[in-house]
């Protein structure tokens, strides 16, 4: 099959986003190899941290079909040695020819990948879809922007509910906090030796809740609870939270209490920004006002 790089790239990010919450703290990364006349070569994605990064998995997939090929990935490649030789490094020495990258990373400062595949002749194009990266990356962005995880609350007004956000977001994020009780978000997903989940419940105090998720190693984390829950309403006070969910159940019945209908005084500040029905219901997103739409709308 024949893509332009933006397709490809689109393709590279679709593939990342199998294992969003899965990566941390590394970001999740998807890579396409493409020969020169767009032929789909191979492709990979980072499954976690401990195992090869994207670039590793799509060149081994590739195999010599690499050389003179064009590597399209959503980050920056790293310089970071570790399970593998780093993915600029791999690149290089797979002879491709040109390497297509949607956002630099910003811990790079231009002294990065991209800097060291120009150094070695490479054709590096970056800026491919980046603005549809950031539906993939906002979280693991702002996660490393504030030097904290990335806050999702599950405002559940009952257990139903509770249990209908808690599947929807699972997947997306790294630990649940559920009554002070901080756990993996899908058990197993990451490497043994990457999150650190505290044996104790989760401090009532926001500073310290902060100091805690973030000593984690998590960059999403989501948080259940209702509003008379005091560890949450201190987080959401102190404008800790980046995004907010609700569920309102479908009663087949004209008239809701405000229960059922899911109905929460969101901050000042907040909008809508997304609807998602789901088998008994919709789930409703919402995040601060004045992020960018891309921001706003980012992978669910
Ligand atoms: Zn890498």
């Amino acid at each position: 099959m024949r893509l332009t790089e933006l397709a490809a790239m689109r393709q590279a990010l679709t593939l990342a986003a199998l294992r969003t919450g899965a990566t941390s703290p590394n970001p999740p990364v998807g890579c396409v190899i493409l020969d020169p006349s767009g032929e789909v070569l191979a492709a990979g994605f980072h499954g976690r941290k401990g195992e090869p990064h994207a670039e590793v998995n799509a060149l081994r997939a590739a195999g010599a079909r690499a050389h003179g090929a064009t590597a399209v990935v959503t980050l920056e490649p790293c310089c970071h040695v570790g399970v593998t030789p780093a993915c600029h490094q791999a690149l290089i020495d797979a002879g491709v020819a040109r390497v297509v990258v949607a956002l630099e990373d910003p811990t790079s400062r231009g002294q990065g990948g991209i800097a060291l595949l120009r150094q070695a002749g490479i054709d590096v194009v970056v800026g491919t879809g980046e603005q549809e990266a950031e539906l993939l990356l906002h979280p693991w962005l702002h996660s490393l922007a504030e030097g904290r995880p990335y806050l999702i609350w599950a405002a559940g007004t009952d257990s139903r509910s509770s249990e209908r956000l808690r599947e929807f977001a699972a997947p997306q994020v790294d630990i649940v906090v559920d009554h002070g009780e901080v756990t993996e978000a899908i058990p197993g997903r990451h490497h043994p030796d990457v999150l650190r989940t505290p044996a104790e419940p989760l401090p009532n105090t926001p500073d310290e809740a902060i100091a805690v998720l973030s000593s984690t190693g998590a960059r999403r984390v989501l948080i259940l609870g209702g509003e008379a829950d005091p560890a949450v309403a201190s987080l959401v006070t102190g404008g800790w939270i980046d995004r907010i969910l609700t569920h309102t159940r479908d009663l087949a019945t004209p008239s809701l209490d405000g229960r059922t209908a899911g109905i929460i005084d969101l901050p000042a500040g907040w909008m809508l920004t997304g609807l998602h029905p789901v088998g008994d219901g919709v789930i409703a997103d919402h995040r601060p006002e004045g992020l960018s739409t891309t921001a706003a709308q980012e992978l669910r």
